[in-house]
């Protein structure tokens, strides 16, 4: 049977990257006769351009019917300036996600043996991380009723907004955690901040009563405060951590450093049935956007997830997370993962480079 895979290049590097992601993909593709249909739309600062719009109504029809969407980035100081905001790039992903339900985030951070030097933290530390973090996307502080900013009496002005969620909401991107965990290291690290906020009382609740639907799963809780300390100081104790939206966006970004290089990170955002979106956790890289410079790597492994996670083709992508650890192996490197005794490639050059590797 097909599969319909939606690619949005968006903008800055983001053609760059997707072209050699869709590379692989084809390669893979006609490998192992996997089915996949793949077609292409605007988003973003390119979709504002051509559209006026950043969500065109045939880019989230497309979204609405494929099985698994593959992102490139989207924004940039061109679109910036726009003082309606619903006219700028980040309104197209973040109408995606709101549209599709894509309420669970998938980070992992994994730093590849050949890279241990691109960590700020001393290798002994970091070698051999394999970290998945999952973050609620869709609710917490960021989405909570009411918010505002408002001049109260006296003239002294307040901003508010409402951490909330609900038990359902909870309990969806629990089960999310615990099946990702089921598949890992079989261990998941709930972080809240019980001691202080009523609302991750219920969050801890709501996963000690998940944990009896997977006894296999070793389940330990922690205060967001400690996590953030404990990424830093011994990081390979974590195998999957799940929390809320905005700790998990702040704590996905400490572990994505950990690994030293933004251009290796992939992410995947779900819905209940797995359908995903997939993109690098960096952004359009305007500043490097059309050099032919800009690592691919992050854009592949991310097609990889979407292998795995939205598309049931695990030995795909295990086959191209092989390919990439080759061309480490191979000492191939793009500029921001660059160093002494290596050898510089392009944007282009590392896809070949994966799809060469996929071929052996
Ligand atoms: P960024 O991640 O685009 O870039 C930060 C730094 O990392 C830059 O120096 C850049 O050159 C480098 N970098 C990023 N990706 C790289 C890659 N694949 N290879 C080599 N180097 C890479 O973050 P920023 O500069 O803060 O944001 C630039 C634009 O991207 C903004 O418009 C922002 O809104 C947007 N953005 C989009 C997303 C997304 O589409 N999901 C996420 C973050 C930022």
């Amino acid at each position: 049977m097909s599969k319909k895979v939606l690619v949005l290049p968006g903008d800055g590097i983001g053609p760059e990257i997707v072209a050699e992601a869709r590379k692989v993909l084809e390669t893979i593709n006609a490998q192992m006769s996997l089915g996949l249909e793949l077609s292409e739309a605007l988003v973003g600062g390119a979709a504002i351009d051509a559209t006026g719009i950043p969500l065109p109504e045939a880019t989230l029809t497309a979204a609405k019917e494929a099985d698994a969407i593959l992102l490139g980035a989207v924004g940039g100081p061109q679109w910036d300036t726009n003082p309606d905001f619903q006219i700028r790039p980040e309104k197209g992903l973040l109408g995606i996600r709101s549209q599709l339900g894509l309420f669970g985030n998938l980070r992992p951070a994994i730093l590849y043996p050949q890279l241990a030097h691109a960590s700020t933290l001393k290798p002994e530390v970091v070698s051999g991380l394999d970290i998945l973090i999952v973050r609620e996307l869709t609710g917490g502080i960021y989405f909570g009723q009411p918010r505002g900013y408002r001049t109260k009496e006296g003239g002294v002005r307040e901003g508010f907004n409402t951490y909330v969620y609900d038990e359902n909401e909870i309990r969806r991107i629990g089960r999310v955690a615990f099946e990702a965990a089921r598949a890992r290291g079989k261990k998941l690290c709930s972080v809240d901040k019980a001691n202080v906020l009523e609302v991750t009382v219920l969050w801890r609740e709501v996963m000690n009563e998940l944990h009896a639907e997977y006894p296999d799963v070793e389940l330990s809780h922690m205060y967001v405060d400690n996590a953030a300390m404990q990424l830093v100081r011994a990081p390979k104790q974590f195998d999957v951590v799940v929390t809320g939206n905005m700790f998990g966006d702040i704590l996905s970004d400490a572990a994505a450093m950990l690994t030293g290089s933004i251009g290796m990170l992939p992410s995947a955002s779900l819905d209940a049935n797995n359908k995903g979106m997939y993109e690098p956790c960096h952004g359009s890289a305007p500043d490097i956007a059309g050099q032919g410079i800009a690592n691919p790597l992050a854009t592949i492994l991310s097609a990889a997830m979407m292998l795995r996670y939205s598309l049931n083709a695990g030995e795909a992508a295990d086959r191209i997370e092989a390919a990439v650890s080759k061309v480490l192996d191979q000492n191939l490197r793009t500029a921001d993962i660059m160093s002494e005794g290596m050898r510089r490639v392009s944007t282009s050059e590392m896809g070949d480079a994966v799809v060469a590797a996929l071929a052996e």
